[in-house]
């Protein structure tokens, strides 16, 4: 099939231009938009691809597999490396990229190329260590457990952390000897084409790193096709139990890496002052809009009036604006219907009986901007306590004692990720046992890093990413049992 070359409508940056390129196989059948949310303004639209492109796409992800699987992990490692060094080398285009698609303060854009490049060369290095060969001592001569990639990986990825989340999935999934499908959200299609560039220009084969550019809508088709071996979904509780219950009709292999709704516990013992600042910050990372973002603050009781006057001037004094302004904190949310989302939490939680001690409402001015929240009384059945919210919004929650505390943590459908704040750091271990989240973090917030692993229990999903747990996912534990020859024509005992 001859290759069409497509571009976009409009390029008004040099990023867009120089990263966002793609070659379609045949003809065009929608279009994906960037729009830029602190001003509402379209920067470019994609064109989307067509079935039979798919089709395509899908064949040359299994050809790249059948090669890439073979390699050695020291192969697979150098070009691993090389990824890194191309994100290193164009992190101003990439950061502008995702500022400008999905509204994260420039600074934070650029961090995140840096992680993004740590765990490429955490993988590269440590990926045949995690999966080296495990002997058995068992009634074989010899039996022991191999890691065996399986094949092609279909990310499903959201736009809140858009290099992040696809490299958290793909770098080990790449290094373990699968190849990777990457279907992004529909509002970050720049960032999606600039990462299959990033690994083309490293020299991975073609097919090795694929961005399809397809709506949610088109995903369950995708999941059955039996050329995808798995899928890896990161996003919202919705999308992941449509995408579980289509893998299992398909019986195939899922990680999903969902919601949360963190809680951050503050214990009597607790230095409050340093922790209000540390509270405004896991609560705004990425403009609140982070599965890991603390968002209930359970606090308790003799500090709680203390915390809630330090915690509010903190939020308070956040800087809300441009977010390729250096001196911004807060930017934009990523697209309109999350400001339209918040406000209702925020305004049914307010009719509840939470009261409002900073922000609330929107801000009157062009782009989706909602300022730094904090709403105090807030207690369980209140949605701001319920469900999760996507953006600055914080819910202040008095705790009697320590068992009040860890049961109104444990009160939530979601299970991602917990802090507890405490001058008795081996109370706040020894606590960490009775918390249901896939993460405790003590004096500390809650953050991802490629040495530990990652995910969460309940309605957060299930499986892990990142660490030695995340490359195995995605692995054919393989067992190999083997006889000495004389053995062979022994009995067979009962299994
Ligand atoms: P989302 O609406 O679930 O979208 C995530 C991805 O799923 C997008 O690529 C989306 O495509 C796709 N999708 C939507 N509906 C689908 C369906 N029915 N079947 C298959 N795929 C579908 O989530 P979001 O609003 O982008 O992201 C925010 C959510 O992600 C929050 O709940 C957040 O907590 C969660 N999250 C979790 C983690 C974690 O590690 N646990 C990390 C980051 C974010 P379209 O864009 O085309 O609709």
């Amino acid at each position: 099939m001859p290759a069409l070359r497509c571009a976009p409508s409009q390029l008004p940056v040099a990023s867009l231009a120089r990263f966002a390129r793609w070659d379609c196989f045949a003809a065009i059948v929608g279009s994906m938009e960037s729009i830029n949310p602190a001003t509402g303004v379209r920067i470019a639209s994609y064109p989307e691809h067509e079935p039979a492109a798919i089709d395509a796409l899908l064949d040359r992800a299994v050809a790249a597999y059948r090669d890439w699987r073979l390699r050695s992990f020291a192969d697979r490692g150098r070009l691993m490396a090389a990824v890194a060094a191309v994100l290193r080398a164009h992190v101003s285009e990439f950061s502008e990229l995702m500022t400008l698609e999905m509204g994260k303060p420039i600074a934070a854009a650029e961090s995140e190329v840096e992680k993004c490049a740590v765990t490429c060369e955490h993988f590269a290095r440590y990926a045949e260590r995690y999966l080296a060969a495990e002997d058995i001592a068992s009634d074989a001569a010899h039996s022991f457990v191999r890691y065996d990639p399986l094949g092609v990986v279909l990310a499903v990825m959201p736009w809140n952390f858009p290099f992040w989340q696809a490299i958290r999935c793909a770098a080990p999934a790449l290094m373990a000897g699968n190849v990777v499908v990457l279907k992004h959200a529909s509002n970050v299609p720049g960032s999606a084409l600039a990462l299959e560039r990033v690994f083309a220009e490293a020299g991975l084969p073609a097919g090795a790193f694929t961005s399809l550019l397809i709506p949610g809508s088109q995903v369950d088709p995708l999941i059955r096709d039996p050329r995808i071996a798995g899928v890896s979904v990161t996003g919202s509780e919705a999308t992941g139990a449509s995408v579980a219950s289509v893998a299992g009709a398909a019986l195939k292999k899922c990680v999903l890496e969902l919601g949360g709704s963190d809680p951050f516990i503050v214990l009597a013992d607790a230095d409050v002052d340093a922790v209000a600042v540390e509270a405004a910050a896991a609560r705004t990372i990425n403009n609140g809009e982070s599965c890991i973002a603390a968002k209930r603050f359970i606090v308790a009781e003799p500090v709680a009036d203390a915390f809630l006057d330090r915690f509010t001037d903190a939020m308070r004094r956040l800087v809300v604006g441009d977010p390729l302004d250096r001196a911004t904190q807060i930017g934009p949310l990523a697209r309109p219907d999350l400001v339209d989302a918040l406000e209702r939490q925020v305004g049914d939680s307010v009719r509840m009986g939470a009261q409002l001690t900073a922000g609330g409402k929107r801000l009157e001015r062009p782009g989706s901007y909602f300022p730094p929240t904090v709403l105090a009384n807030v207690e369980p059945g209140m949605p701001v306590f319920d469900e999760e919210t996507f953006g600055p919004v914080a819910a202040v929650i008095r705790s009697r004692d320590e068992r009040h505390a860890i049961a109104l943590a444990n009160l939530s459908r979601y299970g991602l990720g917990a802090s507890i704040w405490t001058a008795d750091a081996a109370r706040g271990e020894r606590l960490a046992a009775d918390i249901e989240a896939g993460c405790v973090f003590v004096n500390g917030a809650v953050k991802s890093d490629a040495r530990l692993p990652f995910g969460g229990v309940k309605a957060s999903g299930w499986g892990r990413e990142l660490s030695a747990a995340g490359i195995r996912e995605f692995t054919n534990v393989k067992t190999v049992w083997r006889a000495d020859a004389r053995h062979a024509t022994q009995p067979r005992r009962a299994e």
